[in-house]
């Protein structure tokens, strides 16, 4: 399976930060990583980076709004996003969850209106620190991804992201053990609900994906490449990520 590498540059970037996703374009274009590429600035951003990513960077958003349109003031739809060049959405991030209280419902209505506008959906899921602790993790991670992944879903339009909360921003990762019994777990639990569709969809590692181990994370069985948030922001770090990912992988 074709692995992916994704950027998600959270609340970071202005029309500065443009040259960074032209020089990933041509690094990409040049160097035709075994591997897609997709990098998910701000809204703001969306409609010109879709302009200078070219052919070999997609461009994705980190939230949308369930409903196609309406009386939400301050909010993206799906379709919006489309419109103004995205191909993915990251839906239920932990931020998202955290921050605006987004439930495995509120999550799950994002993911269907990902698919309903032509979007292919990045859900996210994993648990915190305290839920690790508890030894709790894989029922979380279980409920979670039940509870918000709607049915329907296959290869071409989803993609998991295993983001363990407590890795994310800190520079701490978890062991190779314990990121590849998680992936397994949630390759079980897909192919218990899609059967054989389970075996093409994409399953990310989140949480401080760095230039120096990404290499080690991205071979492991299950994971079908990476979601990167603060090594993102800097082309030539995201291409080392990029380059992690062996030719003829
Ligand atoms: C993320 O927010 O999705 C993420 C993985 O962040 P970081 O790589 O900075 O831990």
């Amino acid at each position: 399976m074709r692995p992916l590498i994704a950027g998600n540059w959270k609340m970071h970037g202005t029309s500065a930060a443009l040259g960074q996703i032209a020089a990933i374009a041509r690094s990409v274009a040049e160097e035709a990583p075994a591997c897609d590429v997709l990098v998910c600035p701000p809204f703001t951003l969306i409609a010109r980076a879709a302009a200078v990513a070219g052919a070999g960077v997609a461009v994705g958003a980190q939230d949308c709004h369930r409903e196609p349109e309406g009386a939400f003031t301050g909010d993206i739809s799906a379709e919006m996003l489309r419109d103004a060049g995205a191909t993915t959405v990251i839906v239920g991030h932990s931020e998202r969850r955290r921050y605006h209280g987004e439930t495995e419902i509120d999550v799950a209505m994002k993911t269907s209106a990902a698919w309903r506008a032509g979007l292919s959906a990045i859900l996210c899921i994993g648990e915190t620190e305290a839920e690790r602790d508890a030894g709790q993790a894989a029922e979380v991670v279980a409920r979670q991804l039940d509870g918000s992944l709607p049915l329907g879903a296959n290869p071409a339009t989803t993609a998991i992201a295993y983001e363990p909360v407590w890795a994310i921003g800190t520079g701490r990762t978890p062991g190779d053990a314990d990121v590849a019994e998680m992936h397994a777990l949630i390759r079980k639990r897909l192919t218990d609900r899609l059967g054989e569709d389970a075996a093409g969809l994409r399953i990310l590692y989140g949480g401080s994906v760095k230039p120096a181990n990404a290499a080690s994370i991205l071979r492991l069985p299950n994971v079908n490449g990476a979601l990167v948030g603060g090594a993102s922001l800097e082309a030539e770090e995201f291409l080392s990520i990029i380059r992690a990912i062996p030719q003829g992988a």
